[in-house]
């Protein structure tokens, strides 16, 4: 699919077969999470723009070489399960700013509700990475996109662990412009709009509220 980054990188595969596992406990499920945020976080940061500095090294030379350039990016998490990715992410850029996005979806019409929205405010200078492990239906992605390109960032991607064909394909027919990373593209939703195989309700896993 056009603009959807499937890492493949055998690490990734790794650690996301012992997400999937229904024995892994809480506090591993935590830890893979956030590793693979940072795994995930690595591919992702390739495009980052890079700035010269002139440093000087130990041997008394005085060289120019490159760093990341500043305020380049804004970490968005959807909660509940985004917040899984945050430190991952932020071990990559541990001076990004951090926006959170809380949403849910009215069981009775199935529309997205958000009931909290928190982002930094000079996000018309930033690329957003939005982090959401899960993307099943793409409804939640979709309202989210929707709600942060009103702030006309200078780019949005999404970052996620595991989607669903359904997902991926309502995210792009919604907007095509944006770039999805994940670690898999799993079968396909079940009747109560679980990824399957999947790894079950990665909120629930994370915070241990099975
Ligand atoms: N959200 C989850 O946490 N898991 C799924 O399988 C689908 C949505």
């Amino acid at each position: 699919m056009k603009n959807v980054h499937v890492i493949q990188h055998p690490m990734v595969q790794h650690k996301l077969t012992h997400l999937r596992m229904k024995d892994t406990s809480t506090g591993k499920f935590r830890t893979l999470l956030r590793e693979l945020a940072l795994l995930i976080g690595y591919e992702v940061t390739r495009s980052l723009d890079l700035s010269t500095i002139t440093i000087q090294t130990p041997l008394g030379e005085s060289f120019q070489s490159k760093v990341l350039a500043e305020h380049q990016i804004a970490l968005i998490a959807i909660m509940r399960a985004g917040i899984g990715l945050l430190d991952g992410m932020l071990q990559l850029l541990p001076n990004a700013k951090v926006g959170h996005i809380g949403l849910y979806r009215d069981v009775s019409t199935s529309a997205v509700i958000e009931y909290y929205f928190k982002v930094p405010n000079d996000l018309s200078r930033r690329k957003l990475l939005v982090l959401d492990p899960m993307l099943a239906t793409g409804q939640s992605a979709v309202a989210a996109v929707d709600r942060l390109k009103e702030l006309k960032p200078k780019g949005i991607e999404l970052v996620c662990v595991l989607s669903s064909p359904e997902g991926l394909t309502y995210l792009q027919e919604s907007h095509p412009d944006l770039k999805v990373y994940t670690a898999a593209i799993d079968r396909g939703l079940n009747d109560d709009k679980y990824i399957v195989p999947g790894i079950g309700d990665a909120g629930d896993r994370l915070f241990g509220t099975l």
